[in-house]
């Protein structure tokens, strides 16, 4: 997947760029990253908001810092997601927008990468994306949908096969 810089301005997806949005965990195996054990309470915010999928990609991506062709599948309260296949968007009050691969989740579950403290406060906030998430989602013009369950992961090709 691409490296990006926290807090640098995203421009990844032409279909996802809007005015104010930056990088959150564009993380790629050669890039060192600041690493904490994350609280339940983070993992279940980020859990709510990595179901909702915005630029699903063509391919699926495989997980950089794990190596090898292994999907990127994680379970939470019996639902089970194939990451590395869209992004997610959260909100900052101040108006920033955050854009992450969806495999996000992984990263920090499984490789202790430490989220900024901006993106923590905008996901903890607000637990579970309500309305008015959606609401910023349509005033935006950005298309969402459910994260592909891992089940349904056969109609995606990945990134390497095709090379
Ligand atoms: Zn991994």
């Amino acid at each position: 997947m691409a490296f990006f810089c926290d807090l640098s301005e995203y421009h990844y997806s032409e279909d996802g760029f809007r005015e104010g949005t930056v990088n959150i965990g564009w993380l790629a195996k050669g890039h060192d990253f600041e690493k904490d054990v994350p609280s339940e309470e983070i993992l279940a915010a980020l859990w709510e908001y990595t179901k909702i999928a915005v630029c699903i990609t063509r391919g699926g991506h495989f997980c950089d810092l794990c190596g090898g062709n292994v999907l990127i599948a994680e379970e939470r309260d019996g639902i089970r997601l194939l990451l590395g296949t869209a992004e997610i968007r959260v909100f900052s009050d101040d108006g920033t927008i955050f854009a992450a691969p969806n495999a996000l989740y992984h990263y920090v579950k499984e490789h202790s990468y430490k989220l900024h403290g901006q993106f923590i406060s905008a996901i903890v906030s607000q637990r579970v994306p309500g309305e008015d998430y959606f609401r910023k989602l349509d005033a935006l013009d950005l298309a969402w949908s459910d994260a592909p369950h891992f089940s349904e992961a056969k109609p995606f090709r990945f990134r390497s096969q095709l090379e």
